[in-house]
């Protein structure tokens, strides 16, 4: 059956890296009958100059309809000055809104031959591979009261509100349960349920789950300041972390930062399974934005991209064996010795982006063969 593909490539490196995709996805076309549809739009900065807006009506349902997004990076500083509620990163805000994508998925692996570039030890990092899963809509950066309020005596006052419901919390961290089993079968909850109420509802929710749905699967709990320290302690002993909007984001950079470059890092973002198909709506991105200062020049790392598009054919297309031997083509081409500027390191072959991609798409058609 036909795999839609929806691209937006966006600003900047955007378009770069999708091109190097471009080219695997023919080669799955071509070689390997993946019988891959694709479409293409514009979001971003590059839609504002096309439409007035930051993605179109006409785009935004093609994104609705597709099976996978694949999206590049927004932004720059020719669109710094417009309006608010059209600037680029709007794009990517409606995207992640009209889709309900609720579930933010960003892993941490650590290739072998980057351990050195970790600002860890190597030891502590070396084939590290865990996946933060953050909760996307909810939480404190969207519950209402949200406001600077005058005192009236020389005070401001700012407030900002944490909020959770049950079916929030369940969905999340079954959405953890589910690829957990995909993996390692380990779950590790956060949360502040010492000093926040929503915490010891999000404490109690996963717990009561777990136990109906998921006993398979080990839980362990963790407040979430702990597993900050944890995981930058010893970051191998976790598989699955699972946890809100606002913690999700601070402990994502922190594991981010444990692998290297941010030209290495991919995301997905995954809504609630259709009820008449069971697919889920998706979106997959670097986690890097448009990189103004390197765009145009050939020498963006299209990594991230590359293996955001592997995590497309896991999650969206249960292409496992794909999946698997996309990213051992990215392990096998850093192995030998084989960098883009951001990751180059001493003894190496710097290469510019088209030649990374077609590194990759050599190792990856041989490992497919
Ligand atoms: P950035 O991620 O674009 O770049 C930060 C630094 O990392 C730059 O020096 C850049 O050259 C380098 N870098 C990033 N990706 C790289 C890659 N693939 N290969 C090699 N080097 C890479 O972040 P920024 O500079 O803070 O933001 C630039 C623009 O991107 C801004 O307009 C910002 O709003 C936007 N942005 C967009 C997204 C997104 O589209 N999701 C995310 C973050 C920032």
């Amino acid at each position: 059956m036909a795999k839609h593909l929806f691209l937006l490539p966006g600003d900047g490196i955007g378009p770069e890296a999708i091109g190097e995709v471009r080219k695997i996805i023919a080669h799955m076309n071509d070689a390997m009958s993946a019988d891959f549809v694709t479409d293409e739009g514009l979001v971003g900065g590059c839609a504002y100059d096309a439409h007035g807006a930051a993605i179109s009506d006409a785009d935004m349902e093609k994104a609705m309809a597709a099976d996978a997004v694949l999206f590049g990076a927004v932004g720059g500083p020719k669109w710094d000055s417009v309006p608010y509620e059209v600037r680029p990163e709007a794009g990517l805000l409606r995207l992640r809104k009209d889709m309900e994508l609720f579930a933010n998925l960003r892993p941490a692996i650590c290739y072998p031959a980057l351990a050195a570039a970790s600002s860890l030890k190597p030891e502590l990092v070396d084939g590290l591979d865990i996946l933060i899963i953050r909760e996307l809509t909810g939480g404190v950066y969207f519950g209402e009261p949200k406001e600077i309020i005058d005192l009236g005596n020389g005070q401001k006052r700012g407030i900002d509100t944490q909020i959770y419901d049950t079916y929030e919390i369940e969905r999340i961290a079954g959405v953890a349960f589910e690829l957990a089993r995909t993996r390692k079968n380990a779950v590790c909850s956060m949360e502040k349920r010492n000093v926040m109420k929503s915490g010891v509802l999000w404490n109690q929710v996963v717990t009561e789950i777990h136990k109906a749905k998921y006993s398979d699967v080990k839980l362990d709990h963790m407040l979430a300041d702990a597993g900050g320290m944890q995981l930058v302690r010893a970051p191998k002993q976790f598989d699955v972390i699972v946890t809100d909007n606002l913690f999700g984001d601070m402990l994502s950079d922190v594991a981010a930062m444990l692998t290297g470059s941010l030209g290495m890092l991919p995301s997905a973002s995954l809504g609630a399974p259709d009820g008449k198909t069971g697919k889920r709506k998706a979106l997959y991105e670097p986690v890097h934005g448009s990189a103004p200062d390197i765009a145009g020049k050939g020498i963006a790392n299209p990594i991230a991209m590359i293996a955001s598009f592997a995590m497309c054919l896991r999650y969206s297309f249960n292409m496992i064996t794909e999946a698997d031997n996309l990213e051992k083509a990215i392990a096998n081409v850093l192995d030998q010795g084989i960098r883009t500027g951001d990751i180059m390191a001493d003894g190496c072959r710097q290469v510019g982006t088209g030649d990374m991609g077609d590194a990759i798409l050599k190792e990856f058609a041989g490992l497919s063969a």
